[in-house]
């Protein structure tokens, strides 16, 4: 529409989920115009999308929300020890209205295109709509979980009965009572909604091709005193967050090995870790979880023991213990009542490891061996994670650079942040970050930060131009990877190494180093005058 003018700005937003919401806040405080663009009609990001029953933060509410604002953390109330979706969409929304954020954000757009011009030093945005929109910097704030992947199964449009997908699910909710249902997909959002929707289905499947760890959330709601107790200690409970390896503070960090220990002294520990509930709490048990098989394995037969006790049924039980990754290589599922979900009589795990889904029929899904009669197919199947979204956009330059060419083998770039080839580019929690191996909102606010700083500098040294050098990045991603086959962590075909998209290359993409130590990177870079970074 506006082809010839484009509309000016000095820096284009993409995304209003936690990191787009805090970037328009930071940068417009100083005192750039700054427009953000969001697909969705409200801010919230994975929270506005993520409606399934049951979901719910796997982070303790008090830890996770913004640190920005004094005022903000002190007088917001969390009622559960763990948000659920509602909570934390009310919370952004509040955030949106006490910073007047939703005024420099268009909501309903979705951005089509991204193109540097190297002669103006400018981005020129196209939206799906024909909108065209120029910024000297462009900041991708679009999620690591944004893209929803149904897999390509035969005769999916031919199902009579309504299919949702946990990532898109409808405003208005969706009522099982009566429905005979089928789930497809038993990562963390299949196990959160399956204990929910089966409380309401006459009768539910759940297809299960690898199961996956699951500790109990134990939410309850929040204790005032523990509530009060952490206010009091927020300032510095937020900047101790930098000094672990998941920024989550007021967990001590272990010292021992799993196999310095007595068989019954590391029982007991995994018992009372298994009672008090959370994912980091287990994980910190000892110090080589995620570093060696064999303490690991003192773990992993912790969990399936566990389930073994829990479910009733021996074969079903077997079925639901994962086998093929060791504990914590995948993302820890935190659940309430999943594994005794399967105890329930209406309830049923088909195990489309050994019998695949063939095809999806008018009336349900028929595997190798069986045919299910469905009235509902919820695809808890996941996302195209990390890369996914900003593949979906034709980001390029006039040096005929391309994001989906750099990236054809996996993303690079240098600290999660800025690409070589690519000036002026940002990405919040990008691969090869922490992003998602650590409390998102920190890291969201760091990256922000980071980047704010940066533009300030180069606004103070007159300049027009930041792009890292093919060095920087290159030693960046080799350390990315070093680091991570240093740990049990590409054993697992997780999401993390785009294992559950068919095609995909496979790379490790989340930056394991810990948060402590990716933050020490990233300021000796501003240190060093932002080293690895060519300024112009
Ligand atoms: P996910 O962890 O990628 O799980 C997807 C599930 O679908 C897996 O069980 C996968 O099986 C299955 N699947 C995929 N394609 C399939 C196919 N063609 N046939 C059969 N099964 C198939 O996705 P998610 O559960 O949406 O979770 C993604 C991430 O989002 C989580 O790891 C977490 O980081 C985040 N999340 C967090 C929360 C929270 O805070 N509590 C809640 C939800 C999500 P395979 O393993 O065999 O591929």
């Amino acid at each position: 529409m506006q082809k010839n003018n484009p509309r000016k700005f000095d820096v284009v937003i993409v995304g209003a989920g936690v990191a787009g919401m805090y970037a328009v806040h930071r940068l417009r405080q100083m005192g750039l115009k700054v427009r953000a663009f969001e697909k969705g009609n409200d801010v919230g990001g994975t929270w506005y999308w993520n409606r399934y029953p049951g979901c719910r933060c796997d982070v303790e509410s008090m830890e996770y929300s913004f640190s920005f604002d004094n005022d903000l953390q002190q007088e917001w109330h969390w009622p559960e020890r763990y948000g659920t979706q509602p909570e934390i969409l009310t919370y952004l929304k509040h955030v949106a209205d006490r910073f007047d954020l939703r005024k420099d954000i268009e909501f309903g757009v979705s951005i089509k295109s991204a193109k540097f011009n190297s002669s103006d030093s400018l981005w020129t945005v196209g939206t799906e709509e024909g909108d065209i929109i120029s910024a000297p910097y462009l900041i991708m704030a679009t999620g690591n979980l944004s893209t929803p992947r149904k897999p390509n199964i035969p005769g999916i449009d031919g199902f009579r009965g309504a299919i949702y997908h946990t990532g898109l699910w409808p405003h208005e909710g969706v009522d099982f009572t009566g429905l005979r249902v089928g789930i497809i997909g038993t990562g963390s959002s299949g196990v959160q909604s399956i204990p929910i929707i089966a409380s309401q289905a006459k009768q539910l499947f759940v297809f299960q091709r690898t199961a996956n760890f699951s500790l109990p959330a134990r939410n309850a709601p929040l204790d005032p005193a523990v509530e009060t107790k952490h206010k009091a200690e927020y300032p510095e409970r937020r900047r101790a967050a930098y000094d672990t390896p998941f920024g989550i503070a007021g967990y001590p960090p272990p010292t021992a090995s799993a196999l310095d220990v007595p068989e019954e002294e590391r029982r007991q520990t995994y018992e009372q870790k298994w009672g008090q509930g959370g994912s980091i709490s287990f994980l910190y048990s000892y110090n080589d979880l995620l570093l060696n098989d064999e303490a690991n394995k003192t773990a992993s037969d912790f969990v399936r023991d566990k389930i073994r006790s829990i479910v009733k049924d021996a074969k079903t039980a077997e079925l639901l213990c994962p086998n093929d990754h060791p504990i914590g290589t995948k993302r820890l599922i935190l659940d309430t009542n999943y594994y005794e979900t399967y105890n329930l009589p209406h309830v049923k795990l088909v195990d489309i490891r050994s019998n695949p889904i063939r095809e999806i029929v008018e009336d349900g899904i028929r595997t190798a061996d069986a045919h299910y009669e469905l009235d509902v197919i919820v695809f808890a199947t996941g996302f195209d994670a990390m890369t996914g979204a900003m593949k979906e956009i034709d980001i390029s330059t006039d040096k005929q650079q391309t994001i989906r060419h750099k990236w054809e083998y996996g993303p690079r770039s240098y600290l999660g942040i800025m690409m070589n080839g690519f000036p002026n580019l940002f990405m919040i929690t990008g691969p090869q970050s922490p992003g998602v191996k650590s409390q998102m909102i920190l890291s969201c606010e760091q990256h922000v930060d980071w980047i704010a700083q940066l533009l300030q500098y180069l606004e103070d040294k007159g300049l027009r131009e930041a792009e890292p050098t093919r060095m920087a990045e290159d030693a960046w991603v080799d350390h990315n990877n070093e680091v991570a086959n240093g740990t049990l962590y590409p054993k697992a075909n997780s999401w993390y190494v785009g294992a559950n998209i068919p095609g995909k290359p496979r790379v490790f993409m989340p930056y394991v180093g810990g948060v402590t130590a990716y933050k020490k990177k990233c300021d000796e870079v501003v240190a060093a005058g932002y080293e690895g970074i060519t300024l112009k």
